[in-house]
């Protein structure tokens, strides 16, 4: 695996392989590597040339400096697992090579209200701080496929608006969450729950699950409150949980709504968020 740092290094190194016709997959993370990581870095190696992956906690979409701070960093162990799992690049970029003239928010894209309830309602300038990180992001790397994860859905919905405003021909490929064996989804920060809140985070997905079910039978209205519900334990805090169009991400009450429909939720357990979703209708 080549391992670049500086933007000029890398951006010279894809261009060399671009003119070969070489095609490029790339996977942006924050590091504190697990296989829902893996996952996508594996759809990536199986569908182009050259696979990249970034590993950059990126300070400006942390509205909570606490979050940042006490994020997992465990580089070596992520350079590691790249290595065994054949990531042929990893760029681990500095504050200041993504953020040279300052970390500035204005990102210039246009999401409507997509980005203003769920995560957007719940953690303020956290999509401008994304927004801005994978603009720049983009433009370094030129990929033709960007892999990310259907885990966190509302910031993949948003990549892919910002693709259509960009004058880049990279697709999304939005991957599968990945579970652990007991469902809950995994996430960089599992390693943060207490072991009682980590038994209780279960009941998160088997929610979810249970959402997908009752929606064969019951209306929208009635499978949102029932998951609301089951998820109204005194250890949890539930940030939100909405049942919206798949794609513009607009709460509905009605299945005949939208072609595709998807149950998002937000769920603090003690001082951890842990998102989930479940697709109920593609
Ligand atoms: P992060 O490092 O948390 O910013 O995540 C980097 C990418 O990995 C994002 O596209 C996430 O949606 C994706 N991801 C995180 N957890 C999972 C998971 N459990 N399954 C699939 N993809 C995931």
């Amino acid at each position: 695996m080549l391992l670049f740092k500086k933007v000029s290094d890398i951006k010279k190194y894809l261009s060399e392989k671009r003119a070969q016709n070489l095609t490029i997959g790339f996977t942006p993370t924050m590091g504190a590597l697990h296989n829902g990581h893996v996952s996508l870095i594996n759809y990536s190696k199986e569908q182009t040339d050259i696979s990249v992956c970034s590993i950059f906690v990126n300070p400006t979409q942390f509205d909570d400096k606490k979050d940042l701070e006490k994020y997992p960093r465990t580089t070596g162990s992520d350079i590691d697992l790249l290595t065994e799992k054949g990531t042929d690049i990893l760029f681990l970029p500095s504050v200041d090579e993504i953020y040279p003239s300052g970390e500035n928010k204005a990102h210039g894209f246009t999401f409507g209200n997509m980005a203003d309830h769920m995560e957007g309602a719940h953690r303020q300038g956290h999509f401008d701080g994304m927004a801005s990180v994978v603009k720049r992001l983009l433009e370094i790397v030129e990929p033709d496929f960007i892999y990310m994860g259907q885990k966190d859905y509302q910031q993949q919905a948003l990549v892919k608006k910002m693709l259509e405003q960009m004058d880049l021909t990279t697709k999304l490929v939005r991957c599968p969450i990945v579970r652990e064996p007991d469902g809950l989804a995994m996430s960089s920060r599992n390693v943060r729950l207490k072991p009682e809140e980590r038994k209780l985070a279960t009941l998160i997905s088997k929610t979810l699950f249970k959402a997908k079910e009752e929606a064969a039978t019951l209306s929208l209205k009635e499978v949102k409150a029932n998951a609301i519900k089951r998820l109204s334990i005194p250890e949890f805090s539930v940030d939100y949980l909405e049942i919206v169009d798949a794609d513009t991400l607009y709460p509905i009450d009605n299945f005949d709504d939208a072609t595709a429909v998807v149950a998002c939720t937000t769920v603090r357990v003690g001082a951890i968020r842990l998102l989930d979703n479940i697709i109920l209708k593609d």
